[in-house]
């Protein structure tokens, strides 16, 4: 049988629920199961996390803080905005299928014209702090996750498990610091908004998910919040969708007899999440009157692409008139961010970075992590590619170069050893927008992740970064 690591919180008597799973066949892993369950596909194992909270200065934690309503009008502009979205990714969508696949889909449904009429967004702004030549510490923003936006479930327990380590090391004064957090919560009011809002007491929200999910306990947190306010959750895959959904003909989603007032997409964000028929199941949704969390248009707005194009001056300034103040705040976040299509200015980059491969990142439209090339593999490919329009499927940024600190990183069966340290801090957004009036427009709560400073890529998911606690000083 194929075996899954389950990763869990235990804290003081109670199981705090927090579980995260990764496919895996390697033996001994079945020791951490009582006798009882020895051939249960599940095997049990915490989720990793620092052994303590680090720091983060109270000026960058603000900051972060202070912005996220702004990217989330932001991002809801973007998904309005057919001419900037059109504009921005018409290079990339000649070279990268994946982009270009959901970009047909938008297309299709905006020429069908919308059903939806509630939208609803829950993103995560992720941040390093980085540290110039002078040694001041500036906020820049790695990218904005506006589809699956993780750990906003296993993220609201980790502060009870700082505070109760610092409490056993007799820090109780510091313990009492750490910030409360529940972005959990926060998501989960979203979808009931949105789920109010569509207006059907008897609808179903489905939590769209892998077959083999491998963060299932942090999308369970979000699910039991729904639960304790009445709304019913089902979780289906896409397959479930193209056998047993259809559309009426107000075109209101139906998933085997049950009306779906919401559909909160924890896949579809990779090409490796879709087939033909995993397509179909997409469009049929998208072209539904369910809010979708994100619509497609959200998702595209999400691309490194966007990101790259929102860094052009000017651009923001359309997307957001009259907002002069929003869009500084956004732009004060920004890095270098360089596009390589055709054309001088994109060879120009593309000889800057092969000449000085260390000060770049080369980010492909991909999520999830491990897709982004550093040092010798960046200028290796741009050397293959520097006079192909493949080249526009990347990006090119400046590389952030975040303070390390000193903590352990703690896994189940890896060996305890200090590690030098580099975080990452995210702050969770959630807005809601009824027609062109934004009803809800919150941050809702953060994230920090930590790593060992030689992993240049990676997250929680990869096996890289653990979860860890802010120490806002
Ligand atoms: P993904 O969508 O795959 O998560 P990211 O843009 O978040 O892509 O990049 C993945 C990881 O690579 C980040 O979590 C961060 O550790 C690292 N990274 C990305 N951009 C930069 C950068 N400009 N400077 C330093 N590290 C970066
Ligand atoms: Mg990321």
């Amino acid at each position: 049988m194929r075996k899954h690591e389950v990763w869990m919180w235990w804290l003081n008597s109670g199981c705090q629920c927090c579980v995260f799973t990764l496919p895996r066949g390697s033996p001994g892993v079945m020791d951490v199961l009582p006798i009882s369950e020895q051939s249960s596909s599940l095997v049990v194992n915490y989720a990793p996390f620092t052994l303590l909270p680090s720091v983060v200065p109270s000026t960058i934690f603000e900051q972060a803080y202070a912005v996220q309503q702004d990217f989330n009008l932001l991002v809801d502009a973007i998904s309005q905005n057919a001419e900037f979205l059109e504009r921005t990714l018409a290079s990339t969508i000649k070279v990268d299928n994946f982009t270009a696949h959901l970009f047909k889909i938008y297309k299709q449904v905006l020429k069908e014209g919308l059903a939806q009429s509630v939208f609803l967004g829950i993103n995560r702004s992720d941040y390093m702090v980085d540290h110039g030549a002078d040694g001041t510490p500036a906020l820049k923003q790695i990218e904005i996750n506006t589809i699956a936006a993780s750990f906003g479930g296993l993220t609201s327990r980790t502060t009870a498990v700082h505070r109760h380590i610092l409490n056993v090391l007799g820090k109780s004064k510091e313990a009492s610091k750490l910030l409360d957090n529940n972005p959990c919560q926060g998501i989960a009011l979203g979808i009931a908004k949105a789920w109010e809002l569509y207006g059907s007491a008897r609808a179903v929200v489905v939590f769209l998910v892998a077959d083999t999910e491998r963060n299932i306990f942090d999308q369970r947190c979000i699910e039991n919040e729904l639960w304790t306010r009445n709304i019913r959750v089902i979780r289906r895959r896409f397959e479930d969708v193209f056998e047993k959904a259809s559309l009426d003909n107000d075109r209101r989603l139906y998933m085997e007899g049950q009306e779906v007032a919401v559909v909160y997409y924890r896949e579809g964000y990779m090409p490796e999440n879709y087939n033909k028929q995993n397509w179909e199941a997409r469009l049929l949704i998208e072209r539904s009157k369910a809010v979708k969390c994100p619509d497609i248009a959200t998702q595209l707005a999400g691309t490194k692409k966007v990101q790259q194009e929102l860094s052009q001056p000017g651009v923001m300034e359309k997307l957001l008139p009259s907002r002069a103040e929003a869009v500084a705040r956004i732009r004060a976040t920004f890095t270098g961010l360089y596009s390589l299509d055709m054309g001088e200015e994109g060879a120009k980059m593309v000889a800057m970075a092969i000449a000085d491969p260390e000060r770049y990142v080369l980010k492909p439209q991909r999520e999830g992590g491990g897709n982004n090339l550093y040092g010798k593999e960046l200028k290796q490919l741009l050397e293959k590619i520097k006079d192909s329009p493949e080249r526009s499927s990347y990006i090119l940024m400046d590389k952030i170069t975040p303070q390390t600190s000193m903590n352990y990183l703690l896994r189940a069966h890896s060996p305890l050893k200090i590690s030098e340290c580099i975080s990452e801090l995210g702050f969770f957004g959630v807005y809601i927008r009824q027609g062109k009036d934004i009803v809800v427009n919150k941050h809702v709560g953060h994230l920090l992740r930590t790593k060992a400073v030689e992993h240049a890529d990676g997250g929680v998911a990869a096996g890289v970064a653990v979860l860890d606690t802010p120490y806002v000083i």
